[in-house]
């Protein structure tokens, strides 16, 4: 069997031009998120209480934002968030017109690649909304990153079914 198979152990292939992204397995269980083009690394707990939720999100602001049909995101508390390089590399985007609620979300870029790498909202006080696809080892989408709830299903594109075993919510989860 191929490494990669076994999901208790990191697995960090080729996704992007940094080679130095890890995921550790002692107290806090620390892992990093990189851009594309390596000039941005964030590292964060994959367990609480800086962990706090993963999810999908299926809302039209979502579509846009990802440019493509959902997001996979996961919070970090704003205590537990550390910048390994690259802040003064990100760019900010905000608006509130097209955001549920009407609350301003902050959409962080890397300038460089355009790699959006979290998001700051109203509706997620004292924590960053980070994005799945930009964790380095990949093992840890499918176990500890795995979504807990999906939501805004009802804005989904028909060819796409709800991720399994996961809880389904046709509109806000929070
Ligand atoms: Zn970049
Ligand atoms: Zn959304």
């Amino acid at each position: 069997m191929a490494s990669h198979d076994d999901k208790s152990k990191p697995y960090l292939p080729l996704a992007g031009l940094a080679s130095d992204g890890y995921s550790k397995d002692d107290e806090g269980h620390e892992a990093t998120a990189t851009c594309y083009c390596g000039a941005v690394q964030l590292a964060f707990p994959t367990e609480g209480p800086g962990f706090a939720t993963s999810f999908i999100c299926n809302c039209t602001d979502c579509h846009k934002i990802t440019a493509s049909m959902f997001a996979s995101n996961f919070c970090i508390l704003d205590t537990h968030l550390k910048h390994v390089r690259g802040q003064s590399n990100l760019s900010i985007f905000s608006q509130n017109t097209t955001v549920h609620n009407g609350n301003t979300m902050a959409n962080y870029f890397c300038k460089s690649c355009g790699t959006l790498m979290y998001r700051v909202g109203g509706g997620f006080p004292g924590m960053s909304i980070l994005r799945i696809g930009t964790v380095d080892d990949f093992h840890l989408h499918e176990t500890r990153l795995r979504p807990q709830v999906e939501q805004f299903t009802k804005d989904r594109v028909t060819w796409l079914k709800g991720a399994e075993g996961v809880k389904q919510v046709e509109g806000s989860a929070f």
